[in-house]
């Protein structure tokens, strides 16, 4: 994934003619904290890279799993600086993760861990120096304990030093819903822009976690002409012609027995999702998932990338030639950090904004991000994720010519 990353922003630096000197600058990490937290007499390696502030503090998750590794970690931070800039945010890039299977832990080894995490870290982290926020398998309970142990730590209130927290300790409206709402608008922008959003087409989707779940229940409402006839998770395809409806209430994101409860439904394997039929995928579980063993199965005519990362370079060119359109990562998983901004913003002003009010600006913000990308394609002949890894450098380069670096 690192690979990927570097080679289409030099791809981009090379269209937008910027100086290779400048590129290399910008691929460095500003810092690397690479430690080892204790828990339980076991040692689990740890990292945070801070990638670049050149628009602002280092904004990214902190993803506990056992293949955490520091290349992951900066490919995923150096997507965030492109990600922040790729959608117009006051915000720079970084990611942190721990390699720990949560599922060999308890509760409290949990707690102890994230707190270690933000002991260790606190010197470096805060709502002006670097916000992080949840990730694969940390979620607002985790960012509460460590926003908590970073004040005990600096012995000062800091209510922006971290979000996605829970909504007593300052998290905000509309948050756990925003990367999955926000791929419905980009995707929405899109098919209106080709005259395709009142068409009934179909759609599969990869992963139905919470970016998975939020994604078809925002579809629903604001595309409704939209079918999803199959979802997929780590075990099982469904597929259901006559369109999936996930119970709009439900605050479970991972429901298999609501799934296996319809009619008219097939159980397939897991990775039948790529090869199911549909007008458009979309991938919502985790990198690298289309890649040069199983490119050939996609029969979508476009893909949006929800989850980092998820297609691989060999696979993006393959899916290219053969016209598919990617809708690229960089903004159309861009909800999450977008609201995140609002919520470190909501803190930082001491106020409380309704979700309609999120929502809306939500909306407003990817609206012009995913315009931008579009138009900014059709204008230079560039795919769309060119495109916006192409505006995003601009950003960044921009800022490097103020001298604000
Ligand atoms: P999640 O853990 O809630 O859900 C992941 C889903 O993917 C689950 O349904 C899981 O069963 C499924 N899955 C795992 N392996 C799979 C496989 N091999 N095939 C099919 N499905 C598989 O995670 P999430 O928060 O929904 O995040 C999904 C992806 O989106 C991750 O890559 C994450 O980094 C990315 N992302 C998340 C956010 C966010 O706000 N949550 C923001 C940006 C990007």
């Amino acid at each position: 994934m690192l690979q990927t990353a570097q080679e289409t922003i030099r791809e981009a630096a090379r269209h937008v003619g910027v100086d290779e000197k400048i590129v290399d600058a910008l691929l460095e990490a500003e810092a690397e904290h690479v430690f080892e937290l204790e828990v339980s007499d076991k040692k689990y390696p740890a990292y945070r890279v801070q990638h670049s502030s050149k628009l602002g503090p280092y904004k990214g998750g902190i993803r506990f799993h056992p293949q955490v590794s520091l290349d992951e970690v900066r490919a995923l931070a150096t997507l965030m600086t492109f990600k922040t800039a790729a959608v117009g945010l006051p915000l720079g890039g970084g990611k942190g993760g721990v390699a720990v299977d949560v599922r060999s832990l308890s509760q409290i080894e949990i707690e102890q861990l994230a707190r270690a995490y933000s002991r260790h870290l606190a010197p470096h982290i805060g709502s002006k120096k670097d916000i992080p926020a949840p990730d694969v398998n940390t979620n607002a309970q985790i960012m509460d304990w460590m926003a908590d142990e970073l004040e005990q730590a600096s012995g000062a209130a800091d209510p922006g030093s971290f979000t996605g927290k829970s909504m007593g300790r300052g998290g905000s409206e509309g948050r756990q819903a925003a990367t999955g709402r926000g791929g419905a608008i980009v995707l929405g922008e899109y098919l209106r822009t080709k005259n395709l959003a009142d068409k009934p087409l179909t759609v599969a989707v990869q992963g139905f976690g919470n970016v998975g779940y939020f994604f078809v229940k925002a579809l629903h409402e604001m595309y409704p002409n939209l079918r999803v006839i199959a979802v997929s998770n780590s075990k099982s395809t469904w597929l259901k012609p006559g369109g999936i409806y996930v119970d709009a209430d439900s605050q479970n994101v991972e429901r298999p027995e609501v799934m296996a409860s319809l009619k008219d439904i097939s159980l397939l394997p897991r990775d039948a999702i790529l090869g199911v039929k549909a007008d458009i995928l979309v991938l919502a579980a985790l990198e690298d998932a289309v890649n040069s063993t199983n490119m050939h199965d996609v029969k979508a005519d476009v893909v949006v990338e929800l989850a980092n990362g998820p297609i691989t370079k060999s696979a993006e060119v393959y899916l290219l030639d053969k016209n598919v359109v990617i809708i690229p990562d960089i903004v159309a998983n861009a909800g999450g950090v977008i609201v995140s901004c609002l919520e470190w913003q909501q803190n930082v002003r001491g106020e409380r904004w309704t979700e309609l009010a999120v929502n809306k600006m939500l909306y407003g913000m990817l609206m012009r991000a995913a315009h931008s990308m579009i138009e900014y394609a059709k204008v230079h002949n560039r795919s769309l994720k060119q495109a916006a890894f192409e505006l995003a450098l601009m950003r960044l380069t921009m800022e490097i010519g103020d001298g604000k670096n």
